[in-house]
């Protein structure tokens, strides 16, 4: 809590709808609705304090809001003030002004730190989910459709350390899938074309890159050190597969994973987040279908090569890719919370514009990530 000052002159966020009711006897309901987060918050007090909310709008300092209202600073109303500032209801000083963060960075995403001080409620905790963003080094698995929109949009966040992975070139379809530069672009590295669109976002960033295929031999010690999250949307040979190799390193590692979707039949997959110990692994994940399919038999198919035949949609891969940005913003700022949870996979269907949603679980006996001997 901010020490509280008649010369200060604390605001009433401008995120932060508030509705006064009508008098009942000696009380008051007012209920706050924060704009960002959709949070509700109904409250019960003594009509002065109602009054002192009409008055904490108005541009004037603290003492003259107290006066307008009738009230003075005892224990009682600067115990209603704190508990305005711990909710996010009201700031004593500019909810800008930080030590953690260059100036012109956080002028770049202050709508992001205004919408994160709406959920975290207050410009200290919502500085440092920044910083975290900020420092956070993301190593990404393929650089197609969703890779390539997905870094378009954590740097928009903030993000700017990356490492980059992928073996292919830019190609002229990609002008429908990817965010990329394709007339300059055109028969360069992805992992090149993948730095471009960093350095035209990014604050500052910072860029490795690996042009190299994701296969079982492949040497992940290539990631060096100090991974925060490894993003994958590498579909080749198949996403399951890349997980399960990405996810044993990661497990070892103690390195979360976002395994992102959009992959094969699954266009706009919401993806999954892999937590070392406390989610399911990709193991997991692959012994859950192995079980919930073993009776299901597809008539071999005639096309012996689908490559080129099978469709796609920018929107369904910005889609995922957007679901798995959201994932790995909500995972990096609240980092060191996380309790024990099941896995949870999904999609949009656009034949019957649903979701489908289900829950996994852990696998026990995991032959990876298993607390029990099978
Ligand atoms: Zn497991």
């Amino acid at each position: 809590m901010t020490q509280l000052s008649l010369a200060s002159t604390p605001e009433l966020r401008d995120g932060v709808e508030v509705f006064l009711y009508p008098q009942k006897g000696e009380s008051c309901q007012i209920l706050f609705l924060f704009l960002s987060s959709r949070r509700r918050l109904r409250i019960t007090c003594k009509p002065s304090f109602s009054a002192l909310l009409k008055e904490l709008s108005k541009p004037q300092t603290l003492g003259e809001s107290l006066t307008n209202s009738g009230l003075t600073l005892d224990a009682y109303t600067s115990s209603f003030l704190s508990f305005l500032e711990e909710e996010g209801i009201i700031t004593m000083s500019n909810p800008l002004e930080t030590l953690l963060l260059p100036k012109e960075y956080v002028e770049q995403y202050k709508r992001q730190v205004y919408f994160l001080l709406d959920v975290l409620k207050s410009p200290q905790l919502a500085h440092a989910a920044q910083k975290k963003i900020f420092d956070a080094h993301i190593a990404l698995f393929g650089l197609g459709a969703v890779g390539s929109t997905l870094l378009q949009q954590l740097c928009m966040m903030g993000f700017r350390k990356f490492t980059l992975i992928d073996y292919a070139t830019v190609e002229n379809n990609d002008i429908a899938r990817t965010p990329y530069h394709i007339e300059s672009q055109v028969k360069s590295l992805k992992v090149q074309a993948a730095r471009n669109l960093v350095e035209d976002h990014a604050f500052d960033p910072i860029v490795f890159l690996h042009n190299t295929t994701l296969k079982t031999h492949t040497n992940l010690d290539i990631l060096g050190e100090k991974i925060s999250l490894i993003a994958n949307t590498a579909d080749e040979p198949y996403i399951g597969y890349t997980n399960i190799k990405l996810s044993r390193y990661a497990l070892q590692h103690n390195i979360p994973i976002v395994a992102a979707g959009g992959f094969d039949a699954h266009l706009a997959s919401l993806g999954e987040l892999l937590i070392p110990h406390m989610t399911p692994c990709a193991d997991c994940y692959a012994t859950f279908f192995h079980e919930r399919l073993k009776n299901w038999r597809p008539i071999p198919h005639p096309v012996k090569d689908r490559e080129g035949w099978f469709g796609g949609l920018g929107s369904l891969s910005t889609f995922s890719a957007s679901a798995a940005a959201l994932e790995i913003l909500f995972f990096i700022i609240s980092s060191g919370d996380q309790q024990v949870s099941p896995g949870k996979r999904g999609e949009f269907l656009f034949h019957d514009y649903s979701l489908d949603t289900f829950v996994v679980d852990r696998d026990t006996h995991c032959r990876s990530c298993g607390t029990e001997k099978s």
